[in-house]
């Protein structure tokens, strides 16, 4: 799925995700744990002011546990709840409706305290396309549900979906549109599949993927593509097509004359490294 961002389909989001604020607890901010940085919507500070938030790091299972560690840490000290799962198997998404509740306690103790029954936490999900929203949502159903597409101008006849006793979320998440102004956000998101690769030269992509994995993940692209030398100098533009040249050897991507194809290299390296048999992999540093 691609989506075109225009102007005016900014502002239709975000009216729609304002709409569903008022009917919900607490935001379940969706990031990609490869990119936690390039998968966060610019404006998501200024859309969800004043609700809580639980951010969650997504897609964990294909970026580097050391990184996501350091990730979550970085966003507590901005004062954000944040918890790392893998929503395709499910692995710590049952720890979401625990710190939902932990995040709302207050809540719940206000509730009790004027005599009413507390009802269920309710929450919405938001996040960039392809982050996962539908799988965790998925998820945390406990099975699979057919999701409304969001309708501009449609927000009646939602539907709360049960998590457990304690939780219920809206069916329909909350879209938001990526970074857009930074040019290697997008290179770092065309990495990871999340913005279609025709907007972008697959070549370029598969560049800026090179340099990042020659100077912080060698070891890793010398063992998958039996590679000899590593760049001197990852700056080097040329030293990087060197390497991508070799890669290309060690593939078969050849054209007439012995020259690389890298057209076609910059397809399997980007291939492996989105299927994580590259290993795993951060792309976004946390910022000290
Ligand atoms: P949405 O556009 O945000 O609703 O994203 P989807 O739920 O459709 O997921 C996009 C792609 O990411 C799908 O191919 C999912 O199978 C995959 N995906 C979602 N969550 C995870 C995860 O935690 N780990 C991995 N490896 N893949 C995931």
């Amino acid at each position: 799925m691609t989506i075109q961002w225009f102007p005016g389909h900014m502002t239709r989001a975000r009216r729609q995700i304002e709409a569903k604020l008022k009917l919900i607890d607490i935001v379940i901010e969706l990031l990609d744990a490869r990119v936690p940085l390039s998968s966060r919507n610019p404006m998501v500070d200024e859309i969800l002011s004043g609700k809580p938030r639980l951010i969650v790091l997504n897609k964990a299972d294909l970026a580097d546990p050391r990184a996501t560690d350091q990730w979550i840490s970085f966003f507590s000290k901005e004062g954000h709840a944040c918890i790392a799962v893998d929503s395709s198997t499910g692995t710590r998404v049952a720890d979401i409706p625990q710190r939902v509740k932990e995040l709302l306690d207050h809540k719940i103790v206000r509730m009790k305290q004027k005599g009413m029954n507390p009802r269920a936490l309710r929450a919405l999900i938001v996040g960039i396309p392809n982050v996962g929203k539908s799988t965790l949502i998925n998820r945390l159903a406990g099975r699979s549900i057919a999701l409304t597409g969001d309708r501009p101008g449609v927000t009646k006849g939602q539907q709360w979906i049960k998590v457990g006793n304690e939780m219920e979320l809206l069916d329909t998440p909350g879209i938001l549109w990526p970074k857009f102004e930074d040019q290697l956000v997008g290179y770092r998101l065309a990495m990871t599949g999340a913005i279609r690769e025709e907007i972008l030269n697959i070549e370029d992509i598969a560049f800026f993927a090179v340099r990042v994995l020659a100077d912080r993940y060698w070891d890793t692209l010398k063992e998958r593509f039996g590679l000899e030398t590593p760049p001197k100098d990852v700056e080097d533009s040329e030293e990087i097509v060197k390497v991508m040249e070799d890669i290309g050897r060690k593939r078969g991507c050849l054209l007439g004359g012995g020259r690389v194809d890298l057209e076609k290299v910059s397809g399997i390296i980007l291939r492996e490294l989105r299927a994580g048999k590259l290993g795993r992999i951060t792309l976004d540093e946390p910022q000290q």
